[in-house]
């Protein structure tokens, strides 16, 4: 491709973003259904011939841009997405254009020492060992698979047992406890891993989801806990150092999901809610939920650095440590032996913020979702969850009256919230979790909750008040027991 091509085909790229994205907050949060209708047209056969790249990226734009929903804007509160911060989103752009294979520091150094950076300072915002090791992956999910695959080497090798080369079958058998309530990617890891999604011993929650101290079994044998920080519909945080102090009584690895709660470690404000946290073994989270950068940035965290390498590396074990040969190999902590440079997009966004801009992007995003309650409260809505994070649950009168609401908001477009299910009651969770949400983000979406409440978009077939409509909304700090 001559240079010329190149030039005008990169820069029509970027005006075509930066116009995407001056556009996000004017437009309805949904893609409309003509937008997805639209997309039909993609349907059609593999060219023959080579078409042009400008109309390739013009067909881009035209039909892919409106049938996206505004999740890069600041009312977009749907699952727990996150927005991108836009010096993530450019240092994105420019990693992309070296193309470069982050798995190996030999032929791409420069990659290889950003993540290295970004891995040591995201291991002391987040006041986990220093010693720790680290990997940059896909997401949550991945993130948690690369935890326990260390937990499973870990408590194997204890008992004797080489699981990388030997696999489980005839192997000592692994007892995992888990949080009734633990998010479905844990369980999807348990089952990739051999251990089971079924083969489990759950611990049953409280009113907030989170694990119940006074129903924990006896743990003997190798023994793998998983325990999350963040509760995906309330938020909560289960009580993660009294679970590593009986962890390390029965000699057990303690495994925490912190897809997005890990990040209330940066905030000071927050961090009673995670303390002793730093005493499990290991920790999973997601850059592209609380740290703003954009997708594919999961990471595990792990503190015996061996048991993730021994877990992960492609290199045999009678092969020197990566230290021998002259620095860390990253691909010896990850599934992928080939990968983008996921790390090069953390460390702009930490450059960039700094430790307090952490901290303040993410007690903001709890500041916003403890005015959602408030503002969903005195309109008529239950909220069911103690607001100590960025999640809000809010119910109206009944199921019914519940979806009906969340589908006259969503067709408003003004804002995007989602529905969930949760200790049996349908609810409405509100997540608060991007960088671009703005006190008058918030305000505007709690105008359209009040009208939609007042229209009667809420009003149940029963004409009296739902007795727990009169319950006061739960802030922090304020009925934790
Ligand atoms: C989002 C989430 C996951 C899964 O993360 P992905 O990045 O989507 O793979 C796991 N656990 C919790 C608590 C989550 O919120």
């Amino acid at each position: 491709m001559a240079q010329t091509t190149s030039h005008a085909l990169l820069m029509d790229a970027a005006q075509r973003a930066v116009r995407y994205l001056q556009g996000v907050d004017e437009r309805p949060i949904a893609p409309s259904d003509e937008a997805v209708a639209r997309l039909r047209l993609l349907d059609r056969p593999l060219p023959e011939q080579p078409q042009p790249d400008d109309q390739v990226l013009r067909m881009l734009d035209e039909l892919g841009s409106p049938a996206t929903s505004a999740s890069a804007g600041g009312r977009y509160f749907g699952y727990v997405q996150g927005g991108a911060l836009p010096v993530a989103v450019a240092a994105n752009w420019l990693a992309t254009a070296w193309d470069q294979n982050a798995a190996s520091a030999t032929p791409a150094p420069g990659v290889a020492a950003f993540e290295q950076v970004a891995l040591a300072w995201l291991l002391d915002l987040l006041g986990l060992p220093r010693d720790g090791a680290g990997a940059f992956v896909t997401g949550a999910s991945q993130a948690n698979f690369c935890g326990l695959a260390a937990a499973r080497h870990a408590v194997l090798a204890r008992a004797g047992w080489d699981v990388e080369a030997d696999g489980l079958f005839g192997a000592p058998p692994v007892t995992v406890v888990i949080s009734d309530e633990a998010h479905a990617a844990v369980f999807k890891a348990l089952g990739l891993l051999g251990l089971g999604r079924r083969r489990v011993v759950r611990v049953p929650t409280d009113a907030q989801g989170r694990v119940r101290l006074d129903h924990w079994p006896r743990m003997q044998g190798p023994t793998i806990v998983c325990v999350q920080a963040g509760h995906v519909n309330t938020g909560a945080f289960d009580p993660i150092g009294p679970v590593c102090e009986r962890a390390r009584e029965a000699g057990a690895w303690v495994h925490v999901d912190g897809a997005f709660g890990l990040w209330a470690r940066a905030a000071p404000g927050l961090r009673r809610w995670c303390e002793g946290l730093d005493q499990a073994d290991s920790w999973a989270t997601d850059a592209h939920k609380w740290l703003n950068v954009p997708y594919d940035s999961g990471l595990a965290f792990v503190r015996d650095a061996q048991a993730l390498r021994a877990a992960m590396a492609v290199t045999a074990p009678y092969l020197p440590p990566a230290l021998a040969r002259g620095g860390r190999s990253p691909a010896d902590f990850t599934p992928e032996l080939s990968r983008r440079a996921r790390g090069v997009d953390v460390w702009a966004a930490l450059s960039a913020l700094g430790r307090r801009g952490v901290a303040e992007l993410v007690e903001r995003c709890c500041a916003h979702a403890r005015r959602f309650a408030h503002g969903v409260a005195a309109a008529g809505g239950t909220v069911h969850n103690d607001v100590v994070l960025n999640q809000v649950l809010v119910s109206f009168t009944d199921a019914a009256t519940t979806r009906r609401f969340i589908d006259a908001l969503q067709a408003d477009g003004t804002c995007w919230c989602g529905e969930t299910e949760w200790q049996g009651r349908t609810a409405m969770r509100i997540s608060v979790s991007s960088w671009a949400t703005t006190d008058a983000d918030v305000e505007r979406s709690l105008a359209v909750m009040r009208r939609l409440a007042e229209d009667g978009a809420s009003a149940g077939p029963d004409p009296d008040p739902d007795p727990s409509l009169t319950d006061p909304v739960h802030l922090v700090g304020e009925t934790h027991e």
